[in-house]
């Protein structure tokens, strides 16, 4: 289902031209910068072999779990840069989980060599800005779930630790470090091998990441977070809107808030309204609304979890389609400067405090 040439879709920014998105929409999203702290197009890239680097075709809503990126569309949605994810699999015995995270990784550098003139990998925030002004889409190697180095916390002193930029500490399963906030698993609570991870991360100046995390081990995480090393939730839903056990309530958004940190809205239906399959956009900014209320407006993010096995909001067909929220963000009346905050400003500021 690729559309035109890799050459045209690269360069092309199409969501000025989505019906709905007023002049002022497409110019704010235009020159701002929009940063996804979640983007996980690498799983249906590792799982069916999908290619990242070819333009597909939007369907009319988007396809259940998987397909809602590629790194062309992305481009042409107006992001500057995405947080790209390497999740664990926790099923993976210990042994071969390191083996396959420098593999994930290799591949996700290979990804960005291969197409010099519209990727760049950017470790900080000066590379980060570099790729903007040559108008590359920059991409932040991270990893989900802390047991992709379970065997040996040394793994973040090599290049491993000078690639990634982010680890979220536990994902949906329970693992040495830490508990779950999912079903799948309990929530036992940081344990002493995790606080060492996390010391080892802040030493290496890796974002800790306390999306998935459970109640007890959040808080012990946020325990071992040192002053100027901010804690993020990069992907999440908010209880106060809808209580759920993925989403984060008002005291852990206070706490990620009081130390600097930023809390990304992911974009999983059901964590944020009470459906089966697609919900509404609006509810993203229902939820992006209350970290405003709870925290102000130098929290909220965006962390969209593309491509992780979610269901996006129906109405939002397509992740070219960006625009669209971005009017709904002016429509209820949001200043030009909280917008720009939420797309990309916060997040950036702590890229910039923790890696320069
Ligand atoms: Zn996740």
């Amino acid at each position: 289902m690729a559309v035109a040439t890799d050459a045209l879709s690269w360069t092309e920014r199409t969501f000025a031209t989505v019906p709905g998105v007023g002049p002022d929409a497409a110019a704010l999203l235009g020159d701002a910068h929009f940063i996804d702290l979640h983007l996980d197009l690498h799983v249906p890239v590792r799982l069916f072999g999908y290619d990242p680097a070819r333009a597909h075709r939007p369907w009319c809503r988007p396809i259940p779990f998987f397909g809602h990126t590629d790194l062309p569309r992305v481009r042409q949605s107006g992001f500057t840069g995405v947080v790209y994810d390497v999740a664990t699999n926790p099923f993976r015995p210990e042994s071969s989980r390191l083996e396959a995270t420098h593999r994930n990784l290799r591949d996700v550098v290979a990804l960005a060599e291969s197409h010099p003139d519209h990727l760049a990998i950017a470790t900080t925030a000066a590379a980060y800005d570099r790729a903007v002004a040559a108008g590359k889409l920059a991409m932040m190697p991270s990893l989900q779930g802390g047991n992709a180095v379970a065997a040996s916390v040394d793994a973040l002193d090599g290049p491993l630790g000078d690639l990634v930029t982010r680890i979220t500490v536990v994902h949906l399963t329970t693992s040495v470090f830490g508990g779950t906030s999912s079903p799948l698993g309990a929530d036992t609570g940081l344990t002493a091998r995790g606080a060492e991870l996390v010391q080892r991360m802040v030493q290496r100046r890796i974002l800790v990441d306390l999306a998935h995390a459970g109640k007890k081990t959040f808080w012990g995480l946020i325990e071992q977070v040192p002053a100027g090393t901010p804690p993020i939730v990069s992907h999440t839903g908010v209880a106060g809107v809808h209580p759920h056990w993925r989403n984060v309530d008002d005291a852990q958004i206070r706490a990620i808030a009081d130390r600097g940190g930023v809390v990304g809205v992911m974009y999983q239906s059901s964590f944020l309204e009470p459906v089966l399959l697609w919900g509404r956009r609006a509810r993203i900014l229902d939820h992006l609304q209350h970290i405003i209320d709870v925290a102000g407006e130098d929290v909220p993010a965006i962390g969209t979890d593309y491509d992780g096995m979610i269901v996006p909001p129906g109405d939002l067909a397509d992740v070219t389609h960006h625009g669209l929220l971005v009017q709904d963000m002016l429509d209820r009346g949001w200043s030009e400067a909280r917008i720009r905050k939420i797309l990309g400003l916060n997040y950036l500021r702590v890229f910039r405090e923790v890696r320069p």
